[in-house]
Formats: structure tokens, sequence, C-alpha cells
């Protein structure tokens, strides 16, 4: 089995300014994604979130409107595209703590390996942050970095999720 690895403020929703998304009222997806999923789903990709909310281990917000928030965003793929992710992993630990979950570790990543045999070389991670890069190759997968970054932090460097979409073809085969 293989996988697509999302990470999800910045990948899939628009992030929030220096903010957490606490309600669904500020969860709002970035349209291109959706064509991705549809194409991973239509190439036989499981598709799983791997996201870091230390907002939750902040006390900014509570594990309960974490979880509101990502159940409006699988309602919403769900009504839009007809499917859903397969799984969500969630960190609520803080930076410092010394997390093997929260990226960079790839503590998610492994265990979602683990828990569908996944072979880490099929599996792609897109991610907008260095530290979704290093959570990947640190689990053996490929990764993909939107943003501004050296073309060397990546398997592949895109400067959006648009320009993604655009090769995604000859990348998830
Ligand atoms: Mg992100």
């Amino acid at each position: 089995m293989k996988a697509l690895f999302l990470d999800r403020d910045g990948i899939i929703n628009v992030k929030a300014d220096g903010d957490y998304i606490k309600v669904a009222s500020e969860f709002v997806f970035i349209d291109e994604i959706l064509n991705v999923l549809k194409h991973a789903k239509t190439m036989g990709y499981l598709l799983i979130m791997v996201s870091n909310q230390q907002g939750v281990g902040k006390g900014l917000m509570t594990l309960k409107q974490l979880e509101d928030v990502n159940n409006f965003m699988q309602g919403q793929l769900k009504s839009r595209l007809g499917f859903a992710l397969d799984e969500l992993y969630v960190s609520t630990d803080l930076e410092g703590s010394g997390s093997k979950r929260r990226k960079p570790a790839p503590g998610m990543l492994i265990e979602a390996i683990k828990n569908n045999t996944l072979t880490p070389s099929q599996c792609w991670f897109i991610g907008d942050n260095l530290s979704d890069a290093l959570a990947g190759r640190a689990a053996g997968v490929q990764t993909i970095l939107i943003g501004d970054f050296p073309p060397t932090a990546a398997t592949i460097v895109v400067e959006s999720v648009l320009k993604f979409r655009d090769i995604m073809h000859l990348v998830l085969i």
C-alpha cells in the first residue's frame, strides 16, 4: 500500500495568520488540493493527514474544538468529493517537549506506515514547513515542500499547491 500524507494548515486549508484554526468558520480550503486529493485517490493512494496542533497543548484551544474543525473538514470533503481523508494523525505536543510524534519527529508517519502496512518509498508527504520534509525523510518517504525553499530541501519543491497540481500527474503515479 502507498499513501499521500498531507500536512493540514497551509496545504489543505489556508493558514490562519499567526493563529490556530479554532472554529469551522475559520477553515478555508485551498481549492487546488481538492484536485490533488481526487487524483491521488484515483491512483490508489491512501490519504492521511499528519498535523501538529500545539494550540491544544498550549491551552489556546480544546481537543474538542480541534476535533470539531477536523470533522468539519472531513464532512466538507465528503460532500464536495464524495470521499474524505482515510486517517487523521494529530500531535498536540508542545515544541521542545521531546515528543516523538510532533514533526519534525517522524512518529506519526511511522505509526501510519505500520497501521496500514505502507511501503515508505512509494509514499509522499506534502507540507509547507521544513519540519514536514524532515519528518518525511526520517520516515523514508518522498517529500514535497510548498513554498520558498532551496531545491534540496525536499524531493520536490514548488511554490504553491496550484503549481503542484499542475505536475501531480508526473509525481503521484
Ligand atoms: Mg503547515
